[in-house]
């Protein structure tokens, strides 16, 4: 792997400091920083080549639509999907879930049809399904967790019935950075005939995913969670779901025909991308994906998997610190809580000393219920992260502990 210094030299902002201190950025779960390049990658185009994609025949909109598409072939590759026309370009993981929840509720379900969460979810992949639960008349079923913050298979598999129509499924929780079994989840949704689609959004930047080899139905991430540029993100669904759901935004650029009386659509994946689509953020994001595999997506998680480690065997020896998430399987996320002291008082004072952890639900109230607790404390590493930001945060700590003593 590419020496650290020389990583950390690709992103500009993590030379700054705050607070006249050195930044150490622990927030990566809500958000990556950008390499350089993918800072010139999106430049380049409002600098030398900006025209709007798909519409005109002139050199700027070629230039655009060209490396628009060729984007879209470097998220395919990435993910391993089988063919371009899989892969819809969104705003975001959120933009992705509203989408499939409205376009699939309008095309098959019904009263009293059944849709599987588990505990685990962001409330993205929690509300847009209430939404259209609320439409159709149909029923959320929620798979619990033990206390180690792991979903409980034989629960799950208990749910799963003929009212199911799809199990939708975080591939890490942003709460407490547990890995979910995919692998058991998709083959018994499967074997009862149900799709599943997985949230991406904290799974995508700390390995490989192969969405053939998953047998995933959809497959969803945010491209400024994996370095990419904010406002991207990227629905993937196998061809035979894509081309029998209707679209759920209309407008220019997915239709065929347009007449007063009837509208055909256009065909995939452009039926999904009404309007004008963030092009410069999607050819941002193909820098990112390149970014990445550069570095090597093996060697990421690997490195991620030591910081972890070093990151909970040095807070776990911290008196009065519990850690929300223990199971064996986690990405690079470590939520706590400090005894007798709020949250945000800890994220506060960490802040004065120059890093940035999330403090809160992190947009996962259903977790925190199941603990009975109003917030956490999250630092989410990455690899540009090194054990000497781990031991400031841990200086941190006891300086909190200290303070409020
Ligand atoms: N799902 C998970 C697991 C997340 O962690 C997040 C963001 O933190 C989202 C969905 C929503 O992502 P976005 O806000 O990029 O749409």
């Amino acid at each position: 792997m590419k020496d650290i210094a020389d990583i950390r030299a690709d992103f500009p902002i993590l030379k700054r400091e705050v607070y006249n201190k050195p930044l150490v950025y622990f927030d990566n779960g809500a958000t990556t920083q950008k390499p350089q390049c993918v800072l010139d990658a999106v430049d380049e185009v409002y600098k030398s080549y900006n025209g709007n994609i798909h519409r005109g025949v002139h050199f700027l909109s070629d230039m655009s639509s060209e490396a628009y598409e060729q984007s879209r072939e470097k998220v395919r590759s990435f993910i391993n999907a089988s063919k371009s026309q899989e892969i819809v370009f969104t705003s975001g993981t959120t933009g992705s879930i509203n989408g499939i929840a409205f376009s699939f509720g309008e095309s098959y379900i019904n009263k009293g049809d059944e849709i599987i969460l588990s505990r685990l979810e962001h409330h993205a992949n929690i509300v847009p399904w209430q939404m259209m639960c609320e439409r159709k008349g149909a029923v959320l079923r929620v798979i619990p967790i033990n206390d180690k913050g792991e979903i409980i298979l034989e629960e799950y598999y208990k749910l799963l019935s003929s009212k199911t129509k799809l199990v939708s499924v975080t591939q890490a929780s942003n709460a407490l950075g547990t890995i979910l079994p995919l692998r058991e989840i998709i083959a018994a949704a499967h074997s009862a005939n149900v799709p599943v689609l997985v949230d991406g959004a904290q799974g995508i930047q700390h390995g490989i995913v192969d969405v053939n080899a998953m047998d995933v139905d959809f497959y969803v991430f945010s491209g400024h969670k994996i370095y990419g540029p904010n406002g991207i993100g990227v629905l993937y669904g196998k061809e035979k779901w894509l081309a029998e759901l209707g679209p759920f935004q209309g407008g220019g650029d997915m239709v065929d025909k347009v007449t007063f009386e009837k509208t055909t659509y256009n065909e995939l994946p452009f039926k999904f991308e009404a309007g004008t689509m963030n092009y410069p953020a999607a050819i941002g994001l193909a820098k990112a994906l390149d970014y990445v595999s550069d570095i090597g997506r093996e060697d990421i998680a690997s490195r991620e998997k030591e910081l972890l480690s070093y990151a909970t065997d040095r807070l776990a020896d911290i008196k009065d610190l519990r850690i929300f998430g223990t199971s064996d399987h986690k990405i690079s996320t470590i939520s706590f809580h400090l005894k007798n002291i709020h949250q945000y008082d800890t994220g506060m004072i960490l802040d004065k000393m120059g890093i940035a952890v999330r403090t809160g639900t992190h947009c996962a109230q259903p977790v925190m219920d199941r603990y009975g607790i109003d917030g956490t404390v999250r630092a989410s590493l990455c690899f540009y992260n090194t054990k000497e930001e781990i031991d400031f945060l841990v200086k941190g700590i006891e300086k909190v502990k200290s303070m409020f003593a």
